[in-house]
């Protein structure tokens, strides 16, 4: 059993930023050859660089099913099959439910739960020796928090999706495990607020509600997903791994 990830093919979507960037430069320093994807080029370009080497950047948008069907045919062709894939790439609009509009609503089912739910469904051909799958939540799906109605919504169908998957696939020796992090990091905490102040008071509550007392990085994320990912959590499958300093556990 090895722990490294030397010799292995793997995707992660919503790669350029934040925990999928954390993870994917951690997949190549454990020896992994990488896929990222995401919508912006001027993003993707900057990832590479940033990773250096054994990096292959494709845009595209995963709530868009021609976009998946491109992605994977690149893959196969290029490399044939794949190891591993990390579903990660997620979007949050906060909108309390009196306020919600169908559009809304779509953009965040669209891209969390179909789009996660596709970007597996296609892959399932390239896993053609076993593999891992990880799927990104969020401690999200099991709280309560105005406005979070539609993403928390989805992160809990994603939780869902993992128990089936992992039942599904296992005679394909495929992994299915999640990771719920807790608040993170990341560009996306920004993108909930509107103002500058409205991110320090939001920030200031989440920070409130830690037991660790802080928000969590990114590559602490990695390391989570490095855990799944690998060899590391051969016996483990359906499983969530939360990682948010104690938010939901305690
Ligand atoms: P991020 O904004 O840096 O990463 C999200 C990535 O997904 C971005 O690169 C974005 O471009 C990509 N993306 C969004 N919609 C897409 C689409 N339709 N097609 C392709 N790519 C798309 O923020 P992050 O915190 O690194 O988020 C990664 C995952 O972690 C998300 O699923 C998010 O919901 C989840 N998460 C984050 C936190 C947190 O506090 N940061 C907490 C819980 C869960």
């Amino acid at each position: 059993m090895s722990d490294t990830l030397t010799g292995k093919i793997a995707l992660v979507t919503g790669g350029s930023t934040g925990i999928g960037l954390a993870t994917a430069k951690r997949f190549v320093d454990e020896g992994a050859y990488v896929w990222i994807t995401g919508r912006r080029q001027a993003e993707l370009d900057k990832a590479v660089a940033e990773i250096g080497r054994n990096v292959r950047a494709v845009t595209g948008d995963i709530a868009n099913l021609d976009d998946l069907d491109r992605l994977y045919a690149l893959i196969a062709q290029e490399q044939g099959r794949l190891d591993i894939l990390v579903a990660n790439a997620g979007t949050v609009e906060l909108r309390p439910t009196a306020l919600a509009d169908a559009e809304h609503f779509d953009k965040t089912f669209g891209t969390n739960a179909r789009g996660t739910y596709f970007t597996v469904q296609k892959a399932l051909p390239l896993f053609v020796d076993g593999g891992s799958i990880v799927l990104v939540s969020s401690g999200m799906n099991v709280k309560g928090f105005p406005a979070y109605g539609t993403y928390a919504g989805t992160k809990a169908a994603i939780r869902s999706f993992a128990r089936t998957w992992a039942a599904e696939f296992k005679d394909q020796g495929i992994r299915v495990n999640v990771l719920s992090p807790g608040v993170i990091e990341t560009p996306i905490i920004d993108v909930q607020f509107t103002t500058p102040e409205a991110v320090e008071a939001g920030l200031a509550m989440f920070k409130s509600m830690i037991p660790l007392g802080r928000l969590g990085r990114p590559e602490e994320m990695a390391n989570a997903v490095y855990y799944l990912a690998s060899d590391q959590s051969s016996y483990t499958t359906g499983f969530e791994l939360v990682a948010d300093g104690g938010v939901t556990e305690i």
